[in-house]
């Protein structure tokens, strides 16, 4: 009896030890639309192209239309139609996940440089666009609007669409969120999928400019989670892959000001975290356990994520500390090739307080994130504390806090967020009220750089 206890401990002991070392790296491959939906259906098309044609001929009718042949002769040159937001620090915050099919055979593929990266579905659809889905925390960037649609060149809206559900995961017969921008040449580029509410103030008829905001990438209309679909036509209502390529017949020029890689392997962001970062299930909006302050001897999870990891290669990533030493260093080889990935460890902590760094090295570039580590005061400094003046009310107020903070959102009593503010870093910001009906609300701040969150009752008269 003795000897089987004694048995059962070391199996114990040894089940024990198997498990901590399996928690010490963590990652897989990230994939977008697993299902290969429709971004459109045939009967979205027939919708779409029939109010562009009543919106181009209004706007002539009224002498208001942009576009008219032989006014212009700029050659349309696409920016990137994706850009992130001020205040955010990701080094990249999108992948690719489907060009457009040139192969009208059902079941057959056939992108731009003659590989199969898009889709077609039985019902005879062939991708008409080009997806670029958000990479990494996709859920968290849509909640945060850390990446913006932005017009890829100049030219007047013909087309808004706003209002719609923005939380897709499935198919379903939902309208998008979009707006369509016509050009001086008479081409035109669709936006879809945007966020509920995140549209432009601007209307059919405004003109927009390379660059601006049109948007918040989202998962509004057929779509299996957050991503822009940018499909673009010429004057003749033809459609245009924009990159120029092998196996692209619609262009021999491409429409890009500067046309990018059939693959973009690189680094989105180079992370740290108390544990490792749960995805959960779309929609659910990922608990990243992002940190940048530690404590001497804590236990921390460095992940590197990435774009276009390709098989054959390696990162390497090191841990560095306030004086310089490199504290950790590790290779990672990669055996697969993915869109997005995820790869990190666990490490434990010197005692040595100040700035660290973790840097990943990939493809050529150095991404490097800094974190903090000092013991943790026990004084009022260092806890978050918030104060609101004037509260009660009529229009806005200010709030201060003793710590910078990351974003608020306000609640109304039945827990709806009826507004928010991401990357405000700072100790003061100030909240509007003056669109929101008198009552009660509850205001809810996250510090910039700890897991510390505050909650205020706000009173609007
Ligand atoms: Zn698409």
């Amino acid at each position: 009896m003795k000897q089987i206890t004694l048995g059962c401990l070391i199996a114990l002991m040894m089940a024990a030890a198997t498990a901590v070392k399996a928690q010490q790296t963590a990652g897989g491959a990230f994939t977008h639309n697993p299902d290969e939906l429709p971004c459109l259906t045939q009967a979205d098309y027939d919708y779409y192209n029939d109010v562009v044609t009543q919106n181009t001929a209004l706007l002539e009718a009224q002498g208001l239309r942009a576009y008219q042949p032989g006014l212009s002769s700029e050659i349309i040159a696409f920016d990137w139609p994706v850009a992130q937001a001020s205040g955010f620090e990701y080094n990249s915050t999108w992948a690719i996940s489907n060009y457009v099919d040139h192969d009208d055979t059902t079941g057959a593929l056939e992108d731009w440089n003659c590989g199969v990266r898009t889709y077609d579905t039985s019902s005879g659809y062939d991708h008409k666009g080009l997806d670029i889905y958000l990479w990494p925390f996709t859920w968290t960037q849509v909640d945060q609007e850390q990446t913006e649609v932005v017009a890829a060149a100049s030219g007047q809206i013909v087309f808004k669409n706003d209002g719609a559900f923005d939380m897709n995961c499935d198919f379903n017969s939902q309208q998008w969120n979009a707006v369509y921008v016509e050009h001086s040449d008479g081409s035109m580029a669709w936006y879809g999928h945007m966020k509920n509410g995140s549209l432009t103030p601007k209307n059919v008829g405004d003109m927009v400019t390379a660059g601006e905001k049109l948007g918040i990438v989202a998962s509004s209309g057929n779509s299996t989670g957050p991503h822009l679909h940018f499909e673009v036509y010429d004057v003749n209502g033809d459609l245009i892959d924009p990159y120029v390529g092998p196996c692209n017949p619609t262009t021999t020029t491409s429409w890009w000001a500067n046309q990018k890689d059939y693959l973009n392997t690189g680094i989105n962001a180079v992370l740290t975290h108390t544990d490792i970062p749960d995805f959960g299930s779309c929609p659910a909006i990922e608990t990243t356990h992002i940190a940048n302050s530690f404590q001497p001897g804590d236990t921390v999870w460095f992940f590197g994520y990435y774009r276009d990891q390709r098989s054959g290669t390696s990162a390497l990533c090191e841990v560095i500390t306030p004086s310089g030493a490199v504290f950790s260093s590790w290779t990672r080889d990669f055996a697969n090739d993915y869109y997005s990935s995820w790869w990190g460890r666990s490490r434990v902590l010197s005692s040595e307080e100040g700035t660290w760094r973790f840097s990943v090295s990939y493809n050529g570039d150095t991404v490097t994130h800094e974190f903090d580590v000092a013991e943790l005061s026990v004084d009022e400094s260092s806890l978050l504390q918030l104060s609101a003046y004037p509260n009660p009310t009529t229009h806005s107020t200010q709030i201060t806090t003793t710590l910078p903070i990351a974003n608020y959102k306000i609640y109304d009593l039945t827990g709806k967020i009826i507004a928010q503010k991401t990357g405000i870093n700072n100790i003061e910001a100030t909240v509007d009220l003056s669109s929101v009906s008198p009552g009660m609300y509850f205001l809810h701040a996250k510090a910039l750089d700890s897991d510390q969150s505050i909650g205020v009752k706000l009173l609007k008269e």
